[in-house]
């Protein structure tokens, strides 16, 4: 049909817990994209790939300590599925010991079209697993959440909106925060005076060069001020060496 989008993109997750997963993509951009076939999502649980009546997936850690481990047979069996099921063979396990993500392995992860992404519960999976089927270890952050659900939803969401077609404007996500190493500039919305304050002279005026170097500016600014990390590694240019100069004496006058 005309303006029908081709199916390309695919995510299996490998869940204790599918609704949470399902149930919090079925709205804004990622429902929209799974509705236009933009985006699939499978998800397959490891209860339904066990020996026991009860579907138990965890057991005692071997050498003793806290909490249980996911057993490695429904885990395996599961991943098995998923990459027959999608033809797809990149699995990431979702853990905080694995290299954090960001906008750049979103774009990486993009590049796989297909990705099985496996999320943990419990004390974590038996190594087994990771030594047999894993690709790479995925983290959100260095800290600890119970499961790998919420981390999964978050790279799930970060890769979808970078498909083309997925946002309503293209430019949209070229514009945000990370894709060209700085943060977005301030944004305004109507009225352009309240009691809040007043929305900057320059974005009224509609002279698009001016908006642009404003918004250039106003992004370097605010890197500077809240992410000076990001600025050491970018290489800038020399209308950015420019801008950040007199941003250093504006913010020390
Ligand atoms: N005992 C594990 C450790 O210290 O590394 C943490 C287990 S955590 C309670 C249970 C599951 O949550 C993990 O198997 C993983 O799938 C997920 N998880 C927790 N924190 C995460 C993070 N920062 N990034 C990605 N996944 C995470």
């Amino acid at each position: 049909m005309f303006g029908q989008k081709i199916i390309d993109m695919r995510f299996d997750v490998v869940t204790l817990f599918p609704d949470l997963i399902k149930d919090a993509l079925d709205h804004g951009i990622t429902g929209r994209a799974m509705k236009e076939n933009q985006l699939t999502l499978k998800t397959w649980n490891p209860r339904d790939f066990t020996n026991n009546k009860t579907g138990r997936v965890d057991d005692k850690p071997y050498g003793g300590g806290p909490g249980m481990v996911m057993e490695s047979e429904p885990l395996i069996k599961a991943i098995k599925k998923a990459k027959q099921s999608s033809n797809s063979s990149h699995v990431v396990y979702l853990s905080p010991q694995g290299q954090k993500f960001n906008q750049k392995r979103a774009e990486e992860f993009l590049q796989h079209r297909k990705i099985i992404l496996l999320s943990g519960r419990y004390e974590g999976i038996d190594e087994r697993v990771i030594e047999s089927e894993v690709d790479e270890i995925c983290s959100v952050g260095d800290f600890v959440v119970s499961g790998g659900e919420i981390p999964a939803l978050l790279v799930i969401d970060a890769v979808c909106r970078l498909e083309k077609g997925v946002l309503g404007d293209p430019d949209s996500a070229s514009q945000d925060s990370f894709s060209d190493g700085l943060l977005e500039f301030p944004q305004y919305t109507r009225p352009d005076s309240n009691e809040f304050g007043e929305v900057p002279d320059v974005l009224l005026g509609g002279n698009h060069s001016e908006i642009a170097k404003w918004r250039l500016k106003e992004s370097l600014r605010r890197t500077f001020k809240l992410r000076p990390d990001l600025l050491k590694k970018k290489v800038l240019t020399n209308q950015e060496k420019v801008l950040i100069s007199e941003i250093k004496s504006e913010e020390n006058s």
